[in-house]
């Protein structure tokens, strides 16, 4: 082999850092590999908003988790999470991460939710005591200016430095993961291809997959998914390398057709690349139509970035033939569009204008001095009926009531011309489903027998069934994860 190494780590994301430096401190060598180069290392870690899920109450936690996975995970399982839920911010500041409380659980109406805490990285120098911030509402998320903390970026600098202050970590970027090395019944080693050509790492302890989902492989989001088309705007190199490689040594798949879901926008840049994009339809008045013009669902949810707002986005027309509601369409008029950027853009891949203007002149975003026009240009089927859909709802924001439930804050008009409409798709940041783990984070074959040498963390088969248990709950398992999928490797090791 060309190198030889105690653990080999695939994926240099929240995961992996947190198995490579945990083996590290526990002695080991440990080789991190990434396909990205250095220099463009743009991993979900570090495109995200940086916030990771803790908990209070280990029994709480578990309960809650064990409603939100709809059956999907196994209750150790999520109990294994639990117990690294307690401990994670504690564990972050020993990595070098300090954090602020800045939210809770998504679900307030589940058993346990009072225990779910999420906590945000703080950039160096700032003392999470000395911030003025009030929580956001139970089961809200809706930060309306610039916020106290840190984001993704914030993280994986500090992320970074914890890597760079191990001497038993190397990391290995340009190194692209394609097949695990297999002898006598046990992972034994990776091969990677560069630049250069082919390279062999032995992995005397074992391998930790940790290389994220199947966001931006479309072939896996047609046979995996529950619709077809779902947009992602995590990580272009999470194209699922790491389940294909489990795959091939005879590991069980677990909720392969389960994400985090949202309505999202997806266009064509003029240079040719296909880019998604999380958006904001905060501040009202918006309305979210279907092909036909006709709102279906309670818009609400979308704009606290609740991720089941795209369960609503799934329905299939049995009669039709068809998803009435891929492509939706987003309505807003002016005051929507004045008010802030409708995304935060792509981080490292394309930042979206403060004024809007630039995706209007990209055909992105259609103006128009109507609805029915706007709802024409952006693809609408119905524009007609879209203008009528918005004068009653304009009417029911006149009588404070709305069909789908919505509350009277955002029962805001659409009436202030030029109006605006953007197709959205179901889609989101990340996909669930991976090789099956057992709660010490080893992959597991159909028998349920792990795979000796072989580990899980992160967004790849990560512990999350139907329901995203909270903002943060992605980071909190992939270091929870992480850590455990090191500790075990040198446990079973011995
Ligand atoms: C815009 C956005 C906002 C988000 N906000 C949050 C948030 O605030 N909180 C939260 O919990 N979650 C959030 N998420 C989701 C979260 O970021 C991810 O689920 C999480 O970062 C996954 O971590 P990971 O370590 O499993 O994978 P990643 O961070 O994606 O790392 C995987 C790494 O594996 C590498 N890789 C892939 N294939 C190979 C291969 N074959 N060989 C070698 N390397 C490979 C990739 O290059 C990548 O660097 C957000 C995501 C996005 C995109």
């Amino acid at each position: 082999m060309t190198h030889d190494f105690d653990l080999v780590v695939v994926g240099y994301g929240a995961a992996g850092v947190a198995a490579a430096i945990t083996a590290a401190r526990r002695g080991a060598r440990v080789a991190l590999v990434d396909k990205q180069p250095e220099d463009a290392h743009f991993s979900s870690t570090r495109m995200s908003g940086g916030l990771f899920m803790g908990a209070t109450d280990i029994d709480q936690a578990t309960v809650y988790l064990d409603a939100c996975s709809g059956g999907m995970i196994p209750v150790e399982v999520s109990r294994a999470w639990a117990e690294r839920a307690v401990e994670v911010q504690a564990w972050a500041r020993d990595i070098g991460i300090e954090s602020m409380h800045a939210a809770g659980g998504w679900y307030p109406k589940l058993p346990g939710f009072e225990s779910i805490e999420v906590y945000a990285p703080m950039p160096r120098g700032v003392d999470p005591a000395s911030v003025d911030y009030t929580l956001p509402a139970p089961g809200e998320l809706a930060f309306k200016g610039p916020v106290p903390f840190g984001n993704g970026q914030t993280l994986h600098d500090q992320l970074v430095e914890a890597v760079d202050a191990e001497p038993n970590v190397h990391p290995f970027f340009g190194h692209r993961a394609e097949r695990l090395l297999q002898a006598d019944d046990r992972i034994v080693g990776v091969r990677c291809e560069t630049a250069e050509g082919t390279v062999t790492f032995r992995a005397g302890k074992g391998v930790v997959l940790s290389c994220g989902g199947f966001e931006q492989n479309q072939e896996m989001i047609l046979n995996h998914l529950k619709a077809y088309p779902i947009y992602f705007y995590g990580a272009p190199s999470n194209t699922g390398d790491g389940i294909r490689m489990a795959q091939a040594v005879g590991a069980d798949l677990w909720h392969m057709n389960q994400m985090i879901g949202r309505a999202v926008g997806h266009f064509t840049h003029p240079d040719g690349r296909d880019i998604s994009f999380n958006i904001s339809v905060n501040p009202p008045g918006y309305a979210i139509v279907d092909k036909y013009g006709r709102r279906f669902a309670n818009e609400y949810l979308q704009a606290v970035s609740k991720p089941n707002f795209y369960y609503e986005l799934l329905h299939y027309d049995a009669d039709l033939l068809e998803h009435p509601r891929i492509p939706a369409y987003w309505i807003f008029d002016s005051r929507r569009l004045n008010a802030r950027p409708l995304s935060g853009g792509s981080f490292g891949h394309y930042a979206w204008s403060k004024d809007n203007r630039a995706e209007i002149e990209m055909g992105w975003i259609k103006e128009a001095d109507s609805v029915e026009e706007a709802a024409r240009l952006a693809g609408c089927l119905d524009p007609e009926c879209a203008a009528a859909t918005v004068a009653a709802y304009n009417a029911a924001c006149a009588a404070g009531e709305d069909e789908f439930g919505r509350p009277m804050s955002s029962l805001v008009p659409i009436d202030e011309p030029p109006y605006y409409c953007v197709p959205v798709y179901p889609g989101g940041a990340t996909t669930n489903g991976g090789p099956r783990r057992d709660a010490k984070a080893r992959i597991l074959n159909p028998f349920g027998e792990p795979i000796r040498g072989l580990y899980g963390a992160g967004e790849l088969g990560g512990a999350i069934g139907v329901l995203y248990p909270s903002p943060g709950a992605n980071l909190g398992e992939a270091f929870a994860f992480g850590a455990m999928a090191a500790e075990t490797a040198l446990e079973d090791a011995i």
